[in-house]
């Protein structure tokens, strides 16, 4: 069972995999690997480390969109794909969808054009099922700033709701071409609430 974790940053994507793996380990016995992307093995770790430095702000969108896609290569063929050979569950906080939201609709590249690279890198290896966690971008954003209070409230803020508000529209046009893999949280309730209408789909398929 493939699982992965979708949403706009401050959906609280995190804590929702740490309360998740805890209770998957609790109901069955079969083994979970719990990882992460970009990164989730030594290679992929480095074009993760690439994708964090500061000099990523000088990145071609294109050359981002594609370091995203080769350390998700990377990470299917060590990590995913032999876990998923032993039949353990893989839990996976964001995967292709995450390219396609910030890359492809955010930031313009095109959806179609970055599904095909994706494609390209996954060749075919598709999540049984995807949370997403849905959230406004102008409270998740706040919810992280809440976090780190020492961000300042400057015009940069209003383009970085309009890019956020692009990445949820990229995500919710998914949705809606694949409505069965996808199953969608208000993740603007409380923290218990969104694990509880988590866990009640997930509940009965591990
Ligand atoms: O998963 P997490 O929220 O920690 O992601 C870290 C950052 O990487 C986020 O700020 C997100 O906006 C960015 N990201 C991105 N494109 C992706 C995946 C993540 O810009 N495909």
């Amino acid at each position: 069972l493939f699982i992965t974790i979708e949403g706009p940053d401050g959906a609280g994507k995190s804590s929702i995999v740490k309360r998740l793996s805890k209770k998957i380990q609790e109901t069955t016995a079969t083994p979970l690997v719990v990882t992460r992307e970009p990164g989730g093995g030594e290679i992929a770790e480095k074009i993760r480390a690439l994708l964090l430095d500061p000099i990523h702000t000088e990145m071609d969108d294109r050359t981002e969109a594609l370091l995203y896609a080769a350390a998700r290569r990377q990470h299917i063929i060590d990590k995913i794909i032999p876990a998923l050979k032993r039949g353990d569950i893989v839990l996976c906080d964001r995967f292709v969808d995450s390219s396609i939201a910030y890359q492809g609709q955010a930031r313009g590249i095109g959806i179609e054009e970055v599904k095909a690279i994706n494609e390209f890198a996954i060749e075919g290896q598709k999540p049984d099922v995807t949370i997403y966690l849905d959230i406004e971008a102008e409270v998740g954003l706040n919810r992280i700033k809440d976090k780190n209070s020492n961000r300042t409230q400057d015009r940069l803020e209003l383009e970085e709701v309009a890019f956020h508000e692009k990445v949820r529209q990229g995500y919710l046009t998914l949705i809606e071409e694949e409505p069965n893999r996808f199953v969608c949280v208000d993740a603007s309730q409380t923290e218990d609430e969104v694990f509880q209408d988590v866990w009640n789909v997930l509940e009965k398929r591990v």
